[in-house]
């Protein structure tokens, strides 16, 4: 019988690949035969030679998503380097700290601009290509604040709720096209982007005891989920988000 989970022969696209949820994800869909364009702003040298060492082949694509300008080069160059597009995971993202009272209008668009626009207009690139080329994958890291409000971070909980719409809707529009589009929304992952949350001992104390498994996760706890929604296995799940967290959103 065929490996469901199979992904030799697939080109997958994952952004932000050069550290945390995004080397991670890059690497697990390596792991399971993926080939990798590593989109991003700093180059993602460290997890290329991670995914090359695995046998699987790897590019560097350069690419700053606080715009939607560089969208259709990732598509295009992609293809170029690597011979097709099958799935894509858009998992770049940033985070902007402040109370409501005082949040900027910088803000509000630096991070919806990254987080949101450039996630569906890269979607829309991909998704031609796909839709063009007999279907695909499509992943949106999404997070807890697309399910909670959480505090001092409105224009993040705003972006992480609009993809949860925005993978809902293609979903419906797609799925008669062969293309899936779900989204994985990770718990508390230790990263450069919670080191400052663990560093706090109080507020890391909180966390942790608030968290059912009793840990913070691991970026590599997110492979899995990934290859699932990149692979067969999950050709009848669309607009799903699949929450990785230890446990957090059932407590
Ligand atoms: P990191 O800060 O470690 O990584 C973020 C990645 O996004 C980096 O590769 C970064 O590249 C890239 N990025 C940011 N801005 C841009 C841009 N303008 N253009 C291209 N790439 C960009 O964060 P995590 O690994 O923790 O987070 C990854 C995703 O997971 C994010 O979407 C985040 O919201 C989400 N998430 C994380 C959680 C966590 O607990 N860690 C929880 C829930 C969701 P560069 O290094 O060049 O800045």
């Amino acid at each position: 019988m065929m490996n469901p989970f199979d992904l030799t022969g697939r080109v997958a696209v994952v952004t932000g690949a050069n550290t945390g949820i995004g080397q991670a994800i890059a690497l697990a869909l390596a792991a399971a035969g993926a080939d990798i364009a590593a989109v991003g702003r700093s180059p993602a040298t460290d997890t290329v030679a991670q995914v090359r060492a695995l046998g699987r082949r790897a590019e560097i694509v350069s690419a700053d998503l606080s715009t939607i300008a560089p969208v259709q080069n990732v598509v295009d160059e992609t293809v170029d380097k690597l011979g097709g597009l099958h799935i894509l995971v858009n998992n770049a993202g940033i985070i902007r700290r402040a109370d409501a009272v005082d949040f900027t209008e910088a803000d509000w668009d630096a991070v919806i601009d990254t987080n949101l626009k450039s996630v569906f207009f890269l979607c829309q690139a991909a998704g031609r290509h796909m839709i063009a080329n007999g279907g695909g994958k499509i992943i949106n890291i999404a997070s807890m604040l697309t399910f909670q409000g959480g505090i001092r971070v409105p224009s993040y909980a705003a972006s992480k709720s609009g993809i949860a719409g925005v993978t809902k809707l293609l979903a419906n529009e797609w799925a008669s096209k062969g293309v899936n589009v779900n989204a994985i929304a990770p718990g508390y992952i230790a990263t450069n982007n919670t080191a400052a949350l663990q560093a706090d001992a109080a507020r890391n104390k909180g966390i942790v005891d608030r968290i059912p498994a009793g840990r913070w996760g691991d970026p590599g706890d997110l492979g899995g989920a990934a290859v699932f929604l990149a692979s067969r296995a999950s050709d009848y799940v669309q607009g799903h988000i699949l929450a990785v967290d230890g446990g957090w959103l059932a407590r």
